[in-house]
C-alpha cells in the first residue's frame, strides 16, 4: 500500500536554535568583558526631592518618548517583514520577497538608528537638535532609494534569470547592511552635521523633498511595474504602501517646523503604516500561498486516494518493481493471479514469478530495461509464462510502465490461458476448414474434369441418334431425344464453368502489367455476335495498366459485360460503358448498364456460386459468372460490388493495382 513519504517539519532548525542559546549567553559574555547595561541614577542635588525632578523630566521627555515609541513601532514591523519574506521564501521559492523584505529591513534599521541616536542610547557626536533632523531626513532618503533599487533589481533582470536563489539575496542583503551601516557611521561620528529644518520658510524640511519626488516616482511608476511583472498582494501592497509614504514626506517638507511637533508626529505615526502595509501583504500573500498548497496537497491526497482505488480494483494485475527488481506494490488481481496470500509479494524479487528459464536473463534484460525507460509490451514475438505460487506456469501478457521519477517500473499482467485456449480452438478449426475446403476444390476439378469425357460421349451419342434416326422415330421420341440432347448440353456447359472456377486456385499465373483495353477489346471480340442480336453498344474511356494475371482478368471482363449484354432491357436500347478512375493508389473500374437492374436484397446473394435470380427459360445461365469475377478479384487483392437501381440499370465496381505496384 502507499505510504505518505512527505513528513511534516516538526522542530525548529538547529542553526535557528544555536543563536537563541547564543544570544541568552551574549550579554552575560558582555559582562565578563567589562560592558555594563545598568541605568545608573545620579544622585539628587540637596533640597530637591526625587518624585518632583522625575516627574519634571518626564514631562520635558513626552516628545522623546512618543517619538520613540512611533519609531520603534515602524522598525518592529520591519523586523516582522524580514522574517516573513524569508518565511515566504522558503515556500514559494520567489526571490523578490526577501531581497524587498531586506531592503525595508535595511530601512528600518536606520529608523532604529535615528530613534536609538535621538534617545542617547548610541554614542552620537553631534547634539540632538542637529542630529534627530538630520538623521530624519537621511534615513528617509535611504529608505526611498533602496526600496526604488530593490524593486528594480527585479525591473531590470528577465525573469529567467531570478532563479538565482540565496546567493542572490544574501549578496544584495549585505551591500544593503553595508550602505546602512556607512550612513550610520558617518551621522554618529561627525559633530557638525549639515542643517535640514528652515522653520521660516515655505518648504520647512527641504531634505524630504528628495524622498517625496523618489516615493511619488517609485509609487506611479517603479512599484506598478513590478506589480506588472510579478503580480501578487505583496507587489499590490507596495503601491499601496507608497500613499502613506507620499503623506509622511508632504508632512515633514511643508509642515514639520519643530522636533515633536504635530506634523512630526504625524508623519513618525504614517511610517508605522508605511511599513504595516508590506507586512500586511506579505501575510495575506503567505496565508494564500500556504491554503493553496494545502489545497494542492488535499488534491493531491484525493488522487493518490483515486488512484489506490483504481490500483486495487484494476481487473489486470499491477505489480509496481523497483530498480532492484524488487516488487514494492501489488494489487489483490496480482496476489490472487500467482496465488500468494496478501503481503507475501512485497519485496520479492520478480523473478520468482517467473519461470526458471527466464530467470537467468531477467535481470540483465530488467537492467537495459532501467536505462530506456519507455512503455511497451514486454516480449514482442515470443510466449511469455507467470509461474504461480503452486508451481504451475500460466501464459501471460505484460505491459510495462515507467514511473521515471521514482526509478519504478510498473508491470500490468493479463492472464491470457483462456484466450489462448480460445484462439488454439481456432486455428485448429481454420486449419479444418482449409483442408476440407482444398479437398472440395480438388474434388470439384476433379469430378468436372472426369465428368467431361463420359459427358461428351452422351451429348454426341444422342446428337447422333437424333440424326441418324429422327425420321424413324414418332413424334414423342423425337421430343425426347431433344430432351436429353438439351439436358446434355447444358450440364456440359455447367461443368465447363466448373472447372473454369477449380483452375482459379490450381492455375496461377504470376501477376504482369496488364493494358485493360485488350481485355475490354478481347471480351468485346467474344461477345460480338450477342452484341449484335440484342443491338447493344459498348463504349468505354481510356483505360489503365494494371496488375494482374492477364488469363484472369480477360476472364473477368468478359464475364461482367456478357452480363450487362445478356441482363438488357428489351424495352429499351441496350448501353455499356466501361470506365476507370484512380482511388487511394488503385484503379478502380466501373462496367455500367441500363439493363434490367438488381434487387438491393440480392446485393451480396449474386456472387455466390450457383445463386440466380432467373429461371434458365428466362435468360440462359449457370449462376458461376460472378463468383469467378468475385474469386478473380480476391486474387488480385482488390474489391467487388454492385450497384443497381432495380429497372434502370446496374454498375459493377472492381478495383486492381496500379501496374507500378
Ligand atoms: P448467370 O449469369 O450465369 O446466371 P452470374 O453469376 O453471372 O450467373 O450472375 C448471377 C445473377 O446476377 C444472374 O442470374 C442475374 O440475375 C444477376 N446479374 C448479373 N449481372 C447482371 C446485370 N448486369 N444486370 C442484371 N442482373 C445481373
Amino acid at each position: 500500500m502507499i505510504t505518505n513519504n512527505l513528513d511534516r517539519q516538526t522542530t525548529i532548525p538547529v542553526p535557528i536554535v544555536l543563536g537563541i542559546i547564543a544570544v541568552c549567553l551574549l550579554p552575560l559574555i558582555l559582562n565578563l568583558i567589562g560592558v555594563d547595561f545598568g541605568s545608573t541614577s545620579r544622585p539628587l542635588p540637596p533640597g530637591q526631592t526625587e518624585s518632583i525632578i522625575i516627574d519634571d523630566l518626564f514631562y520635558r521627555l513626552s516628545g522623546a518618548f512618543t517619538h520613540t515609541i512611533l519609531e520603534w513601532s515602524a522598525f518592529c514591523a520591519a523586523i516582522f517583514i524580514v522574517f516573513l519574506s524569508f518565511a515566504h521564501y522558503r515556500v514559494v521559492k520567489d526571490i523578490t520577497t526577501p531581497v524587498i523584505g531586506v531592503a525595508l529591513f535595511c530601512a528600518g534599521c536606520m529608523d532604529a538608528f535615528h530613534t536609538l541616536a535621538a534617545d542617547r542610547l548610541i554614542e552620537a557626536v553631534a547634539d540632538n537638535t542637529n542630529l534627530i533632523p538630520f538623521t530624519w531626513a537621511i534615513s528617509r532618503v535611504f529608505n526611498a532609494l533602496i526600496m526604488i533599487i530593490g524593486v528594480s533589481l527585479f525591473l531590470l533582470r528577465p525573469r529567467s534569470e531570478l532563479k538565482a536563489g540565496l546567493p542572490f539575496v544574501l549578496g544584495v542583503s549585505t551591500v544593503f547592511g553595508l550602505l546602512a551601516f556607512v550612513i550610520i557611521d558617518y551621522c554618529a561620528s561627525h559633530p557638525n552635521l549639515p542643517q535640514t529644518m528652515y522653520p521660516d520658510s515655505l518648504i520647512t524640511r527641504p531634505w524630504d523633498v528628495g524622498p517625496l519626488v523618489l516615493f511619488i516616482f517609485a509609487g506611479l511608476y517603479i512599484f506598478p511595474k513590478f506589480y506588472k511583472q510579478h503580480p501578487s498582494i505583496f507587489a499590490y501592497s507596495l503601491v499601496v504602501c507608497a500613499i502613506p509614504e507620499i503623506a509622511i514626506e508632504l508632512h515633514m517638507a511643508f509642515g514639520s517646523t519643530a522636533l515633536f511637533d504635530n506634523h512630526f508626529n504625524i508623519a513618525h505615526f504614517l511610517k508605522i503604516i508605511a511599513y504595516l502595509v508590506p507586512l500586511i501583504g506579505l501575510t495575506l500573500d503567505y496565508v494564500q500561498t500556504y491554503l493553496s498548497k494545502e489545497e494542492t496537497s488535499r488534491e493531491s491526497e484525493r488522487l493518490k486516494n483515486r488512484f489506490q482505488q483504481i490500483f486495487d480494483n484494476s481487473p489486470n494485475a499491477l505489480l509496481i518493481v523497483n530498480d532492484k527488481g524488487e516488487v514494492k506494490l501489488a494489487n489483490s488481481m496480482a496476489i490472487s493471479m500467482f496465488g500468494y496470500e496478501d503481503d507475501e509479494l512485497n519485496s520479492m524479487p520478480i523473478e520468482g514469478l517467473m519461470p526458471r528459464s527466464y530467470r537467468t536473463h531477467h535481470p540483465a534484460q530488467r537492467e537495459a530495461y532501467m536505462h530506456e525507460m519507455n512503455p511497451r509490451a514486454m516480449g514482442a514475438g515470443r510466449d511469455l509464462y507467470g509461474l504461480r505460487k503452486n508451481g504451475l506456469e500460466f501464459p501471460v501478457e505484460i505491459g510495462l510502465n515507467p514511473i521515471e521519477s521514482e526509478s519504478l517500473v510498473l508491470a500490468t499482467i493479463t492472464d491470457v490461458t483462456e484466450r489462448k485456449h480460445y484462439e488454439e480452438h481456432l486455428r485448429q478449426q481454420k486449419e479444418e476448414l482449409e483442408r476440407s475446403n482444398e479437398q472440395l476444390e480438388q474434388f470439384a476439378y476433379v469430378a468436372s474434369h472426369d465428368l467431361q469425357e463420359p459427358l461428351r460421349m452422351v451429348s454426341s451419342y444422342t446428337q447422333l441418334l437424333a440424326k441418324r434416326y429422327k425420321s424413324q422415330l414418332d413424334q414423342d421420341a423425337n421430343d425426347y431425344i431433344e430432351y436429353a440432347v438439351d439436358g446434355a448440353v447444358r450440364m456440359q456447359t455447367l461443368i465447363q464453368d466448373l472447372l473454369k472456377f477449380s483452375r482459379l486456385n490450381t492455375h496461377v499465373q504470376e501477376f504482369i502489367s496488364v493494358d485493360t483495353n485488350d481485355l475490354y477489346d478481347y471480351a468485346i471480340d467474344n461477345l460480338a455476335v450477342a452484341i449484335d442480336e440484342t443491338g447493344t453498344v459498348v463504349t468505354k474511356d481510356q483505360l489503365p495498366f494494371v496488375q494482374g494475371d492477364a488469363g484472369q482478368l480477360r476472364q473477368l471482363f468478359q464475364n461482367l459485360i456478357g452480363n450487362a449484354v445478356k441482363y438488357h432491357d428489351p424495352e429499351k436500347m441496350n448501353q455499356i460503358h466501361v470506365s476507370a478512375e484512380q482511388l487511394d493508389g488503385q484503379w478502380q473500374f466501373c462496367i455500367e448498364d441500363n439493363g434490367i437492374g438488381i434487387e438491393p436484397k440480392y446485393y451480396e446473394r449474386i456472387f455466390v456460386i450457383f445463386k440466380r435470380l432467373h429461371g434458365k427459360s428466362e435468360y440462359k445461365g449457370t449462376g458461376i459468372g460472378l463468383a469467378i469475377c468475385k474469386k478473380i478479384i480476391e486474387k488480385h487483392h482488390g474489391k467487388i460490388w454492385v450497384e443497381s437501381e432495380f429497372g434502370q440499370g446496374t454498375r459493377f465496381y472492381f478495383t486492381l493495382m496500379n501496374a507500378e505496384s
